[in-house]
């Protein structure tokens, strides 16, 4: 088994404390897929002292030259596809066919931002003045800190790295540490592409050791943060103090409306794969179904028929589709909603059980449950689960089901099924939240148009697209007599 150091100043090199910590299969917990640095507050230093050394001649280094790097790192992306898919499948668990389109999807955030390096404009704006001359430039933030979670191991730092560092920043990149290996992977191709040292590192460890000194180290300028809405919000607590700036991505409750005229295989679809695929571990899944009441008993004899269906398994197997939770811990969660969803009066109509014989012996695998007659104040259809587990709600009318989804505290993607444009229409001005998927799931997003959410789950600037980089670089105004 391989022994996996972090890049700090251009080296591959073991952390301070000598100590690492194992990088597991969530579908065979015997598979320990390797042993990563359990790194400290003295490899956070270094790496930050490392990426302020080579600040200067990078931000200077001409921003397509810059694109080159990440055009190069997306050919070989591609080339490795089946390579990083199958490890991200084996450290997440997510299904192969969902890997592969992780790893693609990197590929084309990295040709996107490689584009980047050539559009980094400013605005000319006219003077009220005669013979004044007044425009915009963007410059790099300086170092910037990308805390990012297990979820999606390679789209999402590619989606932080890449316009940061096309943008001219330098970065110290800390993954979660329940999938940590396909991130490295990225970080290894990236700096083979010639990156000066120090440009780009890579500490790995736990958010106590290497989040929190990270976030507060007086160097860092910028973070960019993605998991739970707990963490951001110690992120922006510690950002705040020194004004440091801070893009947040976290939680979502996300609704699927289904409406009485609505299409309903497809209503089914887009419930089933935003619900369950990736085992229910996206911030952008389905956890609550809000469907018409005059629907809903035909909604849900298909959903349960579908579902049932569904194969649960070796996410490496092409026929899997469904795989484990990430962790114990995870599945735990989810089993906990469930209980709570009882003792609140909900009723279990299909799965929750946990699969533990033969080949899930030692995985972390669960049935995928509904259930139904859920109370909209309740904890199950107010508090994220991250797990397999939809919450399916009766709405008396569209009115009445846009209440119910905007009941809640989070805001991040919504989703409604109907063949009525005057009523998607209105859903799209009035739900409370960030993404809106009309007649389709609530997850599965591009790269090249802004991500982000409402309320409680976002903060700053936009991920993604051209609003990337407003939050990687800083505006210099010019005026200038002629
Ligand atoms: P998490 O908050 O536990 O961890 C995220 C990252 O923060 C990890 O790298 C972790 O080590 C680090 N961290 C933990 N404590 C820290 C601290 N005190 N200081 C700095 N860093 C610290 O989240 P998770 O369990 O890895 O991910 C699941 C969550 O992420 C869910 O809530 C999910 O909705 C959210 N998520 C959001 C998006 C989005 O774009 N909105 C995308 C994916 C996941």
């Amino acid at each position: 088994m391989d022994t996996h150091l972090n890049l700090i100043d251009g080296e591959w090199r073991p952390s301070g404390a000598a100590a690492t910590f194992p990088d597991v299969n969530p579908a065979d917990t015997r598979d320990v897929v390797g042993l990563l640095q359990d790194s400290g507050p003295a490899d956070v230093e270094a790496a930050v002292q490392a990426a302020a050394k080579a600040l200067p001649a990078w931000s200077q280094t001409p921003a397509p030259v810059r694109g080159r790097h990440l055009l190069k790192a997306a050919q070989e992306v591609e080339k490795r596809t089946a390579e990083l898919a199958d490890l991200l499948a084996r450290e997440e668990g997510k299904t192969i066919g969902e890997a592969k389109g992780e790893v693609t999807r990197a590929v084309r955030i990295l040709e996107y931002f490689a584009g980047e390096g050539s559009r980094l404009s400013g605005d000319v704006i006219p003077s009220e003045r005669e013979r004044i001359f007044m425009f915009t430039v963007r410059q790099p933030v300086g170092v910037v800190a990308l805390v990012t979670p297990w979820n999606f191991p390679i789209a999402i730092p590619c989606w932080k790295l890449a316009p940061a560092l096309v943008c001219g920043n330098t970065v110290v990149l800390k993954p979660a540490s329940q999938a940590p290996l396909t991130a490295l992977k990225l970080v290894e191709i990236l700096q083979a592409t010639g990156l000066p040292k120090g440009v780009l590192n890579l500490v790995t460890g736990s958010g106590a050791k290497v989040g929190a000194p990270l976030v507060a180290h007086p160097k860092v300028r910028a973070i960019s943060f993605t998991g739970s809405d707990v963490t951001g919000r110690g992120i922006a607590e510690t950002a705040a103090k020194r004004l440091a700036k801070v893009q947040l991505e976290m939680g979502g409750k996300n609704p699927t409306l289904v409406l009485k005229d609505a299409d309903l295989d497809n209503a089914v679809e887009c419930t089933l794969n935003s619900a369950f695929y990736s085992t229910g571990q996206r911030c952008t899944a389905t956890s609550r179904a809000i469907v018409e009441k005059a629907v809903l008993g035909e909604f849900l004899d298909r959903l349960v028929a579908k579902t049932k269906a569904m194969k649960i398994g070796d996410p490496r197997d092409p026929q899997t589709q469904m795989g484990p939770a990430i962790d114990a811990g995870q599945l735990e969660t989810t089993l906990r909603y469930l209980e709570q969803g009882k003792q609140d009066g909900a009723k279990l109509v299909y799965g929750g059980e946990r699969l533990q014989d033969g080949a899930y012996a030692h995985g972390h695998f669960v049935r995928p449950a509904i259930m139904t007659g859920v109370e909209p104040a309740s904890k199950l259809a107010q508090e994220e689960v991250f797990g397999p587990l939809l919450a399916v709600m009766q709405a008396d009318d569209f009115d009445h089901a846009v209440k119910v989804a905007n009941e809640v505290r989070f805001g991040l993607s919504a989703s409604i099924c109907t063949k009525d444009l005057t009523r998607a229409l209105e859903y799209v001005n009035k739900a409370e939240a960030g993404l809106i998927m009309v007649n389709l799931p609530s997850a599965g997003i591009e790269y090249q148009i802004p991500f982000g959410g409402l309320k409680d789950s976002s903060a700053g600037p936009r991920e993604q697209g051209p609003a990337a980089v407003q939050f990687y670089t800083e505006t210099k105004t010019v005026y200038v007599k002629y």
